[in-house]
């Protein structure tokens, strides 16, 4: 039932993009389009063809923890490294969006066992949120510390807070919550889903505190 449940939900998001996709493309064929119009259709089809790819990418990845063949490559690292990539990857987001971002890493290195592709990945997935769904003049921000036991990670915004009663739904697949702005539309519902999955194969945990009208801590401890 799970199954056929995700394959529902899978086709009616493929369809979204898919419409918009083949209206933008009709009209255009169309002919009687001028210059301007044309142009921004074709820059709401790229955002559309993004949207798939990202969909794409996603359902993949899920479909392989579903079949309990994800690649894993867990080695010996320095956890600093998938941390500072990432940040350092996403600042034109960041200008853009007018919400800064700043990290915090320890001065020595924060050996660990972990997959570092997968770290990415999930980095990139709790800073994406926050930049997007923290309104202009917020900021988000990442810290990484260390105990003898375990790393932690906090990413940390001001934005605009998770109801309590959607906490407990938000790493549910395609789940997307109310309190998102203009920028709710814009997500899949996958992300979180995605990060949970990677924090249990590193047999770490992940806790989540938010207020409303005030911001969102993710917090990730990893034991060593
Ligand atoms: P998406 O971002 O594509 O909507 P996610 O799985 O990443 O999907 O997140 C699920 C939901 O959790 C979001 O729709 C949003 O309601 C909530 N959420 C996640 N991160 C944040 C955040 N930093 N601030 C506020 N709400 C958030």
């Amino acid at each position: 039932d799970r199954l056929r449940e995700f394959v529902a939900d899978v086709s009616h998001e493929l369809r979204t993009p898919i419409a918009a996709l083949k209206m933008y493309t009709e009209l255009q064929r169309e002919g009687d389009v001028d210059d301007t119009t044309r142009r921004e259709f074709l820059e709401r089809s790229t955002d559309q063809i993004a949207r798939l790819e990202w969909l794409s990418t996603n359902l993949l990845d899920l479909s392989r923890i579903d079949a309990g063949i994800y690649p894993r490559d867990i080695r010996e690292g320095d956890m600093r490294d998938p941390v500072e990539a990432v940040v350092q990857a996403l600042p034109e987001v960041a200008v853009e969006r007018g919400v800064p971002l700043d990290s915090a890493v320890p001065a020595e290195p924060v050996e660990l066992r972990f997959d570092r592709e997968r770290i990415v990945q999930l980095m990139n997935n709790l800073i994406a949120n926050g930049l997007k769904f923290t309104p202009r003049g917020g900021s988000v921000s990442v810290e990484l510390t260390q105990t003898e036991e375990a790393v932690t990670i906090e990413v940390r915004d001001t934005g605009p807070g998770i109801p309590a009663d959607e906490l407990p739904h938000i790493f549910e697949r395609f789940y997307r919550g109310t309190n998102t702005g203009d920028a709710g539309g814009s997500g899949s519902g996958l992300g979180l889903a995605i990060v949970r999955p990677i924090v249990e194969m590193h047999d770490g945990e992940i806790e989540v505190a938010s207020v409303v009208d005030e911001g969102t801590v993710f917090r990730i401890r990893l034991p060593r």
